[in-house]
């Protein structure tokens, strides 16, 4: 078995990308301002409003789950409730973070299928109940894209957002691969953030490529209103902040997340199209971003980590799940299948 320079588990295995890491050694040659008041904040938080066309408040804090958590508790108070796919990180891989930070709203989850929710749905869960002993929905999380790999249309974004409007719920999106579904869908990213009334965008930076990092964008101004001391009370306000915000303008600046999202949805395609022709194997949902999931003989997927390879099969309703990242090759996309024809 050789050495695996590159794995499908997940689009975190992978490093930082080029020019974020120039950026950050850019970062380290001065003196700065410490807890956000320095210029490589300031540039980026401005480059984020360029981008997004809209004056909105950026934060920057080191991981998903903070970002998603602590925009949720944001949005409500102790005895409401969030509406979520059933398939949602904030429900299964946030070890209670939302409900923790929020001090108690409760999750309500739906199913949906691709791991999306519908304006059905979500009125469904809203209507169950209206009396004073259940949790009053108040906030709807919608993952962009997907947890198994599709994509919201805007017309989608829409019609979610006009249930939301009858029932006077917020709405967060988790974006840990926003930039995925944007180079998907081939739109500016205003268009399926605070065009479909988004109020909180928590966009992802790690598996774009950045060593550390997600971006909190809040649209609806006045929802952001004391974030800075969320932040700072939760530990997630960093000192050096020009460390965790330098490198997204590497990400910034000459659309590389694009790029780089680009590369992750190709090897993600690449991969579908060569799996699809095995037919011992089934890809189990329609490839839009940069995940492939599949089922194979449980034989098979021994025989596969046996060789060294190593993907999840706990995600979404099971399977293997198989994510490409910003550097993935299409030579190990070719190496994997060609293993994976070996051991059938
Ligand atoms: C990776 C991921 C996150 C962020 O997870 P952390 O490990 O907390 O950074 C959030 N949402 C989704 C859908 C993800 O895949």
């Amino acid at each position: 078995m050789t050495e695996k320079t590159q794995q499908f588990a997940s689009d975190n295995y992978s490093g930082i990308c080029p020019e974020a890491l120039e950026t950050l050694l850019q970062a380290n040659h001065h003196h700065e301002l410490a807890y956000g008041e320095d210029r490589w904040t300031a540039k980026v938080c401005d480059r984020l409003r360029e981008l997004f066309e809209i004056d909105c408040d950026v934060f920057f804090v080191f991981n998903g789950t903070a970002a998603n958590s602590l925009s949720l508790a944001s949005l409500c108070q102790s005895y409401h409730s969030i509406i979520c796919h059933e398939m949602a990180h904030v429900e299964t891989d946030e070890c209670g973070a939302p409900e923790f930070f929020s001090n108690g709203s409760k999750i309500l989850v739906s199913s949906g299928n691709n791991g999306k929710l519908t304006p059905e749905s979500i009125e469904r869960l809203v209507q169950k109940r209206s009396d004073v002993h259940y949790p009053k929905p108040k906030a709807i999380s919608l993952t962009q894209s997907t947890e198994v790999g599709t994509v919201y249309s805007r017309e989608e974004l829409l019609d979610i957002r006009n249930m939301a409007d009858k029932y006077s719920l917020k709405l967060h999106m988790d974006g840990a691969r926003f930039t995925n579904a944007l180079v998907h869908l081939k739109v500016k990213p205003k268009e399926i953030s605070w065009q479909c009334g988004i109020d909180i965008l928590c966009l992802g930076g790690t598996k774009n490529g950045l060593a550390v990092g997600e971006a909190i964008l809040i649209f609806n101004k006045a929802m952001a209103e004391d974030f800075e001391y969320r932040c700072k009370q939760a530990g997630q306000l960093a000192s050096k902040m020009r460390f965790l915000s330098a490198p997204w303008l590497g990400l910034m600046e000459n659309d590389v997340w694009l790029k780089n999202a680009r590369n992750a949805n190709d090897r993600a395609r690449d991969l579908a199209r060569q799996l699809q022709e095995i037919p011992q194997v089934s890809v189990m949902f329609p490839v839009e971003a940069n995940a492939v999931f599949v089922e194979m003989p449980q034989p098979v997927i021994k025989a596969l980590h046996d060789r060294g390879w190593r993907f999840y099969t706990f995600i979404g309703e099971g399977g293997v799940r198989l994510m490409c990242s910003w550097d993935t090759r299409l030579e190990t996309v070719n190496a994997f299948i060609s293993d994976l024809k070996d051991v059938l």
